[in-house]
């Protein structure tokens, strides 16, 4: 039995218009996601924003009400249970914000901050708490010089650790990082990234990281859930994931990351446009609009998650043995057909498009997010 379990997940919200408190639009804000954390495990769910993880890690936290669909944990449906029931199971599950100094009471003392969630538990006496912050604080880094301090007179990454033992004090199971690195300075980033994975193995915790930065996501993960505009399109083990993105719109994110090396080619604006409003998202496949990979019925279906190869999901209607290219002159597939592409008229013929819409035409691989318009102008 999984440690978390969700189940085709779905939350909508419903907008009000002005005073009048009428129903104005409704906002598709997660639909049907479905996945699983073992104890002990690390499940990043990535995205851009507005692709509706925060909304998803909010509903396992008890923040939000699911329209539809179950989150269980250990087996147990939180919504079936009493009111009590569900304030106890809440302490298995804690979180660690993105930024620290706003998740932190600037009027608090650091051993008033980490002891707080224990006031919310079992009565403690005294002299236990005082012991149990002390633990807490030398778990994360630090020690009793820093009890008596407030979080003004910590650097970004030390704030964190006061968070990291705050969400740690009442012996979670789950915790949610909610992208706990990127308010902090690179050098920062590495020792916050070593102490949580330290901590994951010396406390037997799982992780539900929600995050942008594939970098970091790829250096802590064991899974990985990839959304867009509210749906799940690819999940799987996270080497597999980063090393054969299966699906178009994550091989275009990857290809999308900034690379060091200057020998690498710049993906840099290969994922065009914004990920459509929650409000009126698209028929059909929600990525057919930015897809260079379209056919017809991507614009009518919706494509359902299922199982590829290498233990990987994913929810497109291509072939199953046809993976996406990862960008550029990276020798990508060539089951690409003419008759499925797309040459944005509103740029000028160069060159440099018309040498690659040959390529394409001869059936060689090319990138084609870069060269499609996101719109629809066949
Ligand atoms: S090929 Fe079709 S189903 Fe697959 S991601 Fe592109 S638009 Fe969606």
């Amino acid at each position: 039995m999984s440690l978390l379990s969700v189940e085709n997940l779905t939350v909508h919200f419903r907008t009000r218009r002005g005073f009048s408190g009428k129903s104005a639009a409704v906002v598709y804000a997660v639909d049907g996601v479905s996945f699983s954390i073992e104890a002990g495990e690390t499940l990043a769910l990535v995205g851009e924003s507005g692709s509706g993880k925060t909304t998803v890690a909010e509903a396992v936290l008890q923040l939000n009400t699911p329209t539809a669909g179950t989150i269980c944990l250990d087996g147990v449906d939180l919504a079936k249970l009493s009111r009590r029931d569900r304030l106890a199971m809440k302490h298995r599950v804690q979180i660690v914000f993105q930024d620290p100094y706003s998740s932190l009471d600037p009027r608090m003392t650091v051993h008033d901050l980490v002891a707080e969630p224990l006031h919310a538990g079992k009565r403690m006496r005294p002299a236990d708490v005082d012991s149990r912050v002390l633990s807490l604080l030398e778990m994360v880094g630090l020690g009793t010089q820093h009890l008596w301090r407030r979080p003004h007179e910590f650097s970004g990454g030390q704030c964190q650790r006061i968070a990291v033992a705050r969400a740690l004090a009442v012996d979670p199971d789950l915790v949610v990082l909610d992208e706990p690195t990127s308010a902090l300075d690179v050098s920062v980033q590495a020792r916050i990234l070593v102490l949580l994975q330290e901590l994951k193995q010396e406390l037997g915790l799982a992780y539900l990281l929600i995050g942008h930065d594939l970098a970091v996501v790829e250096s802590v993960a064991d899974k990985v859930a990839v959304m867009y505009s509210g749906r799940l399109v690819e999940a799987g083990d996270a080497a597999e994931v980063f090393h054969r993105p299966r699906h178009p719109y994550t091989a275009a994110l990857l290809a999308s990351v900034p690379s060091p090396d200057p020998e690498v080619r710049s993906q840099l604006g290969v994922l065009q446009g914004d990920v459509p409003s929650s409000v009126n998202p698209p028929e059909g496949c929600r990525f057919h609009p930015r897809c260079a990979y379209r056919m017809p019925i991507c614009e009518t279906t919706m494509p359902e998650m299922r199982l590829v190869d290498g233990g990987t999901t994913r929810a497109c209607h291509l072939p199953d043995d046809a993976l996406p290219s990862a960008g550029a002159g990276d020798g990508g597939s060539d089951w690409i057909e003419s008759s499925q592409l797309f040459i944005d008229e509103g740029v000028e013929a160069s060159a440099d498009s018309a040498a690659a819409a040959a390529a394409v035409l001869d059936g060689r691989p090319i990138d084609p997010l870069g060269l499609l318009n996101e719109k629809d102008r066949r």
